[in-house]
């Protein structure tokens, strides 16, 4: 019963990132884009991927 060749998944899939609402922590989906814009099916807000808070941004304000 080691027949497993056909039972794995794709390794050559890219690096996916979890994606989550910034207003309620809620998982939004899995994937790998830059840019994207959608309701929270939590809190029903809307998620812009441009007005998300960056993380890094506020770290380097430091002066
Ligand atoms: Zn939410």
């Amino acid at each position: 019963m080691t027949n497993s060749d056909t039972c794995f998944p794709d390794q050559s899939a890219p690096q996916l990132k979890d994606y989550y609402c910034p207003f309620c922590n809620h998982k939004l989906f899995r994937g790998d884009v830059k840019e994207f814009k959608m309701v929270c099916q939590e809190c029903n807000r809307l998620v812009d991927s441009n007005n998300l808070p960056s993380e890094t941004e506020e770290q380097e304000k430091e002066a």
